[in-house]
């Protein structure tokens, strides 16, 4: 058997199917079209092997969503070099650790981004007249590129601790996309928005590829305006969008979602973090398609996901296995079959990444006998459908109980007028850990403290109430709306 070649084959590959379907949208309206997008790859593959970029060398980005970015992607991939999008929100510091950590041989990044891009003083190519100038003036260059050959390192969150580049190749990512193919209904008639971020693995896994694979067209959005957005799905006929919960979130609060023109919309996907049961329930009550992934960057990232048909009577479970992929779960710290009680979740599949970048230990803890272990907690129903729990790490062990803050921040988010809440652990001479809850209140909404605590008292158990709650004005997050627990940690074991 001759075995598919990489990523940066498939513009030309679709173009022979449809080359003058629309690929890519810009922000203008305009498209690339599969053909067009096939030959600008092509060129700018060129350019940048001119510019001295091989296979193997890592290629950082910087820079908000857009056409170019993608067109990076498959230029880089053409070449058997490794795309390394950056989160063009963190800071300096973080940036110059990761461009090292990486060992980036040159930049592609644009003008927003410009600030961080002076942490890189290698090569580079930025997005503008120079960066169309190498489009148009480049030769073609393609180097032959395997399934096993590196395509991206993806920094995780770093919601648990420092980010880690996870390395996943080219079979990972085409992998991911055959499951996510074989769950989603995805059509060349497709226009989806990608509204996630193109340096997170919820924007090009679940969205991107699979569409661009299909022959559809992809939208990138470069800024999160949910008034903006929501006005686009009409005017544009947006079949679907892929979005982390706090973006499906600040949409459905906004005061013009109740008129929105949703009609064209067939499916939305999200993930990435825990989605409040309303948000979900406002999606569905307006009549629109959910489909909630489960996974991490370290699975390219799709894991489980919920079926068109079960959404609705599972607004915030994440759904069956993708069909490629294998789970199980540790039971005494051993691989067992998957069992209804919570237990850390193992993964298996041809889209499991390759290991963190330059992190051989890192790696070795990750796996368990061949699995990855997920880090996260897990039940599963009779009827096999699997919710998170909460993370491992999270795990709130008082007075010997476990207490999993998502549990009671889930409650705290059934209060009117809570549109966050975070539980976090901290040392407590007598109970060995305790609860310490904060609390976002809606703009222009008053909570009371005490009616939250008498709220909580009636719907959980007495050791699973935090000791302490605060309102704070906002809770910190992250690019992709993950809550920084490292910061309220400190924040709660600070507090007097
Ligand atoms: P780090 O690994 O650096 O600590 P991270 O795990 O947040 O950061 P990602 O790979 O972006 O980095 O996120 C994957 C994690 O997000 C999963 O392990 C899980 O904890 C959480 N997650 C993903 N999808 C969902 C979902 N649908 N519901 C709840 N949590 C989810
Ligand atoms: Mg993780």
């Amino acid at each position: 058997m001759h075995p598919p070649d990489g990523l940066g084959s498939w513009p030309a590959r679709r173009a022979r199917i449809d080359a003058s379907r629309t690929a890519l949208v810009r922000p203008d309206g305009t498209g690339v079209g599969y053909g067009e997008l096939a030959a600008r790859v092509d060129r700018l593959a060129g350019a940048l092997a001119a510019a001295g970029v091989g296979p193997g060398d890592r290629v950082a980005q910087l820079g908000v969503n857009a056409v170019e970015v993608l067109e990076t992607f498959f230029a880089v991939w053409r070449l058997g070099a490794v795309a390394v999008p950056l989160n063009h929100r963190l800071a300096g510091p973080e940036i110059a650790y990761m461009l090292d950590d990486v060992g980036a041989s040159f930049l592609v990044s644009s003008p927003d981004a410009a600030a961080l891009a002076a942490e890189f003083t290698g090569p580079r190519l930025e997005v503008g007249p120079q960066y169309e100038e190498a489009v148009a003036g480049g030769e073609g260059a393609a180097h032959p590129v395997g399934l096993d050959d590196a395509a991206l390192v993806l920094y995780t969150s770093g919601t648990t601790g420092r980010p880690k580049g996870a390395v996943l190749t080219h079979g990972n990512l085409t992998w991911n996309t055959v499951n996510q193919l074989a769950h989603v209904d995805v059509a060349s008639t497709d226009r989806v928005l990608c509204i996630a971020p193109l340096f997170h693995c919820v924007g090009i896994g679940q969205i991107t590829l699979p569409t661009l694979f299909k022959g559809g067209s992809v939208e990138p959005v470069a800024k999160v305006d949910p008034g903006a957005i929501l006005a686009r799905i009409g005017a544009a006929g947006i079949t679907g969008f892929s979005a982390v919960p706090t973006m499906l979130q600040m949409m459905c609060d906004h005061p013009g979602f109740a008129a929105a023109d949703l009609s064209s919309l067939r499916v939305v996907q999200y993930g990435g973090s825990p989605v409040p049961e309303r948000v979900a329930r406002a999606w569905l009550d307006r009549g629109v398609t959910l489909q909630q992934g489960y996974g991490m960057t370290e699975a390219s990232p799709g894991v489980l996901m919920a079926t068109r048909e079960g959404s609705p009577a599972h607004p915030v479970a994440v759904g069956v296995p993708h069909f490629f992929t294998d789970v199980a779960m540790v039971r005494d710290g051993e691989v067992a079959p998957l069992h209804a009680g919570p237990a850390e979740l193992l993964v298996r599949g041809p889209h499991v990444f390759a290991g963190y970048h330059g992190r051989p230990a890192d790696t070795a803890d990750a796996m368990l006998d061949g699995w990855f272990r997920t880090g996260d907690v897990l039940t599963v129903a009779e009827d096999g459908w699997a919710t998170v729990v909460d993370r491992v790490k999270d795990v709130i062990i008082s007075g010997g109980e476990n207490v999993y803050p998502a549990e009671v921040e889930a409650v705290l988010l059934g209060v009117d007028g809570v549109v966050g809440a975070a539980v976090v652990g901290v040392p407590d001479e007598r109970w060995g850990e305790t609860g310490v809850g904060f609390v976002q209140a809606a703009p222009g909404a008053v909570l009371d403290v005490d009616a939250l605590r008498a709220h909580l008292a009636a719907h959980l158990a007495r050791y699973k109430v935090p000791k302490r709650l605060v309102v704070v004005d906002e809770l910190p997050r992250n690019a992709t709306g993950k809550i920084r627990r490292t910061e309220l940690r400190a924040r709660a074991e600070e507090m007097p």
